[in-house]
């Protein structure tokens, strides 16, 4: 246990919860620049969005959604 008096809690990052984003295509890349600092971004990786329409990216983990309506407006 905490002895002295003084607690000390660990900090957490305000932005714990990740931003969600709406692709208008399957496949795309993020690269997890805008909020994130370049220095603290990652390398731009290519995501395909899975068969339940909806893709975490596994560096900043940013939740993305297929924009379903906009896919589909792209087919034939
Ligand atoms: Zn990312």
């Amino acid at each position: 246990m905490v002895s002295g008096g003084i607690a000390t809690f660990p900090v957490i990052p305000a932005m714990t919860q990740p931003e969600t984003f709406t692709v208008d295509t399957p496949s795309f890349y993020c690269d997890g620049g805008g909020a994130i600092a370049p220095e603290l971004g990652h390398p731009r990786v290519f995501l395909t969005v899975a068969a339940s329409g909806t893709i975490d990216c596994p560096y900043c983990g940013r939740h993305y959604i297929l924009n379903q309506s906009a896919a589909r407006a792209a087919g034939h």
